[in-house]
């Protein structure tokens, strides 16, 4: 549904809630119907747009498509994947054979797997940067003897080091050395930052985190302006055959439908935390960037709408503390990934592949929709219970 040219543009909130409903009509249902088919009823030559097989295209990706584009503010519908790498992976594969894919040291860690592979398999090179050092990510787009850029990948805030871009510089930057922008918004959400109208070519999510919000799928969306990029994504999506099934697709629209409140919530609870463990007696370094003490806290004040849902925590005592914390919570789950319903937090260098430039002792938190006040008591417990171990 898009709203009427008279009125004022939607919101993003209403827009979640608005977007991808079925056509308004006598008896219609509010929800669109899931519709579990792998092929469709067809002779002669199909047209352009018509069903076919599923893997190409089906009704139940429709609205959630169409509502992550809107969100984004895209002139066209998402493309839903499989999982946020797979939309990652299609993506990818926009650069140019030969060339360099310039991306964040602190990008997420299958991105980065993703993109060194690529430029393996095809002769180009992955220059790896600090995304939050503009004039840095700008003389690693077409250094004097080196294969230009033909993708800038950014990542804002990245993960787990929260670095925060400056997207719309960055995105000038790229178009002016002839690459692509791309954006993986996963952190930030559609609500948090609209990388399209900072200039991005490609935002990415992963679904999973905080668009369907309740840790119980995995899928990715792509989203362009751009009816050719689109057309080679849907085209990669259909080759590579990484879709996703249509029940995920449904749960993650009306998972979507909640954004904004979860999202309002979970990032003002991230901000008191953050406010609360930057004093704490057991805490080294607090970092989010809602917090003064933040690298680019005005970057972010002025190119974010909030702060985000994410903050990293070093507990006083080192790895051993950190990982003491982990198990010592009884409300924060200890897992990996983000953006749930549920607050859960994970010391990043418990796996091997994390950079080797995230401190052995950070812990990413990511906060849920839970009272802040059972969130604070439960990790001021684990702390005050974790104080005792330290590194030998
Ligand atoms: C989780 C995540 C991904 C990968 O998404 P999947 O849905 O797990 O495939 C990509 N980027 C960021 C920032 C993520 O947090």
């Amino acid at each position: 549904m898009s709203p009427d040219p008279q009125h004022r543009p939607f919101s993003p909130a209403t827009t979640a809630v608005a977007a991808g409903r079925p056509p308004r009509e006598q008896g219609a249902p509010v929800n669109s119907p899931v519709v579990l088919s792998s092929t469709y009823v067809s002779t002669g030559t199909p047209s352009a747009d018509e069903m076919l097989y599923t893997r190409y295209n089906t009704e139940t990706w429709l609205p959630l498509e169409e509502a992550v584009g809107a969100l984004e503010g895209a002139a066209q519908p998402a493309l839903a994947f499989s999982s946020g790498m797979a939309a990652i992976d299609a993506v990818l594969r926009l650069a140019t054979p030969g060339s360099a894919i310039v991306a964040p040291r602190h990008a997420y860690l299958a991105t980065l797997t993703a993109a060194r592979e690529q430029a393996e398999r095809e002769g180009s090179v992955v220059r790896e940067v600090d995304i939050a050092d503009t004039d840095a990510v700008i003389a690693a787009l077409a250094p004097d003897g080196e294969p230009a850029a033909s993708v800038l990948w950014i990542e804002s805030p990245t993960n787990p080091m929260l670095e925060v871009a400056d997207v719309p510089a960055l995105a000038a930057a790229a178009h002016a050395a002839g690459a692509l922008c791309v954006v993986d918004n996963t952190f930030a959400t559609p609500l948090g930052q609209r990388p399209l109208a900072q200039g991005a070519d490609v935002v990415v999510h992963s679904v999973t985190k905080f668009l369907a919000g309740h840790s119980d799928l995995v899928m990715g969306a792509a989203v362009t302006d751009d009816a050719d990029l689109r057309a080679r994504l849907h085209a990669r999506r259909t080759t590579g055959g990484a879709i996703p099934g249509p029940w995920e697709a449904w749960l993650a629209l009306r998972g979507l439908r909640t954004l904004a409140l979860r999202v309002e919530r979970s990032q003002a609870s991230a901000l008191e935390l953050a406010r609360r463990l930057a004093e704490h007696p057991l805490v080294a370094a607090v970092a989010h960037p809602g917090l003064p003490s933040h690298p680019q806290h005005e970057r972010a004040a002025e190119l974010m709408d909030g702060f985000g849902s994410i903050l990293t925590l070093r507990p006083a005592g080192g790895a051993a503390a950190a990982e003491a914390v982990t198990r010592a919570v009884e409300l924060w789950v200890p897992a990996t990934s983000l953006g749930g319903v549920e607050s859960s937090l994970e010391r990043r260098r418990r796996l091997p592949a994390e950079a080797a430039t995230v401190p052995e002792d950070l812990l990413r938190l990511s906060v849920g929709i839970e009272d802040v006040e059972d969130l604070w008591a439960d990790l001021d417990r684990a702390l005050h219970a974790a104080a005792g171990h330290r590194d030998s």
